[in-house]
C-alpha cells in the first residue's frame, strides 16, 4: 500500500493566483484555458513538469511522480534514455532539419517495415493525426469513392474526418459534408459493419480500425469483428487502415501482428520517435505508389518536419532498443499489474482494462467512463505519485522493473478505491 499522503493538488479557488494562469497583457491566459493542450486537461489547473528522468518526472512542487502518463504513451523508454538522447544532440549537432532527404528516414523506415512484414513503404509526418489524415486521403485517391467507416468512440486524432468518429460532441465546426462521409459502427457489432458495407459497397474507401481504443474504455475488438472487416474490405475493394498510434508497443509486429491480420495501410506515431514529434503511415506498394512523386497525378503530401534528422534518429535508436524481450518482458510487466489491481477494486465495482503494458481502471462494465470521474482518479493517482494520462490510460516504460510495476498497480488500486469510496459517501 502506498503510504504517501502527501498531496500537491491545486484548486481552482478564484482566489488563489495560480502560476499556470498566469495573466497576459490583455487580461487573458496566455493560452486559451490556461492550457498549451486540450487533451492535458484534469478538471483543475495541474501541477507542470519540470524534469524527467527514466520512468519518474518531477514537478513545479519538486513531487516526484512515477511517469506512467509517458507523454500519452510515446515514452516506450522513459526520460532522457541515454541512447535515444544521444542519437537526438548527434543529428541535432549537424543541423536540425534539412531541405533535401537524409538517411535517418530510410534508417527508421527500415526498422519499422522490419517490424511490419505484410508492408512494402512508409512515409512519415509529424504527428498521428497527420498520418491518419494522409492514410484516409490515400484510400481514397486510390478507390475514387469517399465514405469512411469508423467504430464509435474510436479516436484517430484531430483531423476533420478523424473527429467525426467521436460523435456530434466532437464535431461542432466540422463541416456536415465531411460527417455525412463517416459511417459510425458500434464497437463488435459485426452485424451493423456488414450491413453498413453490403448497402453500399461502392461508396466505402476505407475502414479505420484501432484495435484497442482508448476513448472506448481501451474494450478490445473482438477477432470476430477485425476477420469480418478484413474479409468485406478484401471483398469490396475498401481499404483497410489499422490505427497503431498507440498499440504498435504491445507486440514485435504491433497489435495487427497479435491478431494475425494484415491492414492494407498502418499508421503509427508515439513510440517510433523516441519522444519527438513522428506519425508514420505505412502500406502496401500499390496504395504508397500515390504519394509517389515520380508519378503523373500523385498525391500531396510534404511537411516542412516530417522526416527530419531529429525524430527519425531518436525514433531509429527507441526502436532498435525496443526488443522483442523488451516487448514481452513489458507486456508481462502490465500483465501482473492488471492482475493485482483487479483483485483489489473489483469488489467496489471497477475493473481493470488493457493488454500488455496497457492498462486503465474504469467502473465495470462502461464503455464511456464520464470527465468528472476520471479526472477524481486522476488526481487521486497524482496525490499519490503516480502520472497517468487524463483518461487514467497508464503505460510501462522499459526503464520499470518488477518493483516499479508493483508500485503503480498498488497506488493505482489506492486511488481506485478513494474514488469509489467517494461515490459511496
Ligand atoms: N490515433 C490514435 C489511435 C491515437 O491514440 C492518437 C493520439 N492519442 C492519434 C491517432 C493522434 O495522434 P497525435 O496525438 O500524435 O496526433
Amino acid at each position: 500500500m502506498s503510504t504517501n499522503t502527501q498531496t500537491n493538488r491545486v484548486t481552482s479557488s478564484a482566489a488563489t493566483v495560480d502560476p499556470h494562469l498566469r495573466r497576459g497583457p490583455r487580461g487573458f491566459p496566455l493560452l486559451p484555458g490556461g492550457y498549451g493542450r486540450s487533451t492535458y486537461y484534469t478538471g483543475a489547473p495541474s501541477p507542470y513538469a519540470v524534469r524527467g528522468q527514466g520512468c519518474r518526472v518531477w514537478d513545479d512542487r519538486g513531487r516526484e511522480l512515477i511517469d506512467a502518463n509517458n507523454n500519452f504513451t510515446s515514452l516506450i523508454h522513459g526520460n532522457a534514455h541515454p541512447e535515444i538522447t544521444e542519437a537526438a544532440t548527434k543529428a541535432l549537432s549537424s543541423g536540425a532539419s534539412w531541405g533535401i532527404p537524409n538517411l535517418y528516414e530510410w534508417e527508421l523506415a527500415d526498422l519499422l517495415l522490419s517490424r511490419l512484414p505484410d508492408l512494402d513503404q512508409v512515409r512519415f509526418a509529424n504527428s498521428g493525426t497527420e498520418a491518419v489524415m494522409s492514410a484516409i486521403r490515400i484510400a481514397r485517391g486510390s478507390t475514387g469513392r469517399e465514405r469512411v467507416i469508423v467504430t464509435k468512440g474510436g479516436y484517430h486524432g484531430t483531423s476533420e474526418v478523424a473527429l467525426a468518429a467521436g460523435g456530434a460532441a466532437n464535431t461542432r465546426g466540422v463541416p456536415r459534408g465531411v460527417t455525412d462521409d463517416v459511417t459510425r459502427v458500434p464497437l463488435n457489432d459485426t452485424e451493423f459493419l456488414r450491413q453498413a458495407i453490403e448497402s453500399a459497397p461502392d461508396a466505402y474507401a476505407a475502414i479505420i480500425l484501432d484495435l484497442l481504443p482508448n476513448r472506448a474504455g481501451l474494450l478490445r475488438i473482438s477477432e470476430d469483428f477485425v476477420t469480418t472487416a478484413r474479409e468485406l474490405a478484401t471483398r469490396y475493394g475498401i481499404v483497410l487502415i489499422i490505427d497503431e498510434v498507440i498499440s504498435l508497443r504491445l507486440g514485435p509486429h504491433g497489435l495487427s501482428g497479435e491478431y494475425g491480420v494484415s491492414p492494407d495501410l498502418l499508421t503509427t506515431g508515439k513510440t517510433i520517435g523516441g519522444g519527438f514529434a513522428v506519425g508514420a503511415v505505412a502500406g502496401l506498394g500499390e496504395l504508397m505508389s500515390e504519394v509517389d512523386p515520380t508519378r503523373p497525378g500523385s498525391l500531396p503530401h510534404g511537411g516542412t518536419f516530417s522526416g527530419n534528422p531529429v525524430s527519425m534518429a531518436a525514433g531509429a535508436a527507441a526502436l532498435r532498443i525496443y526488443s522483442e524481450s523488451e516487448v514481452k518482458r513489458l507486456n508481462s510487466l502490465g500483465d501482473a499489474a492488471r492482475e493485482s489491481v483487479q483483485a483489489r477494486v473489483a469488489d467496489v465495482g471497477w475493473e481493470v482494462r488493457g493488454q500488455g503494458s496497457l492498462l486503465r481502471a474504469v467502473p465495470a462494465g462502461t464503455e464511456k467512463v464520464d470527465a468528472e470521474t476520471q479526472h477524481r482518479l486522476w488526481w487521486e493517482s497524482y496525490d499519490r505519485g503516480l502520472l497517468g494520462s487524463p483518461a487514467n490510460l497508464l503505460s510501462l516504460s522499459t526503464p520499470m522493473d518488477k518493483t516499479v510495476a508493483d508500485e503503480i498497480a498498488d497506488r493505482l488500486a489506492d486511488a481506485v478505491l478513494a474514488v469509489a469510496a467517494g461515490e459511496r459517501n
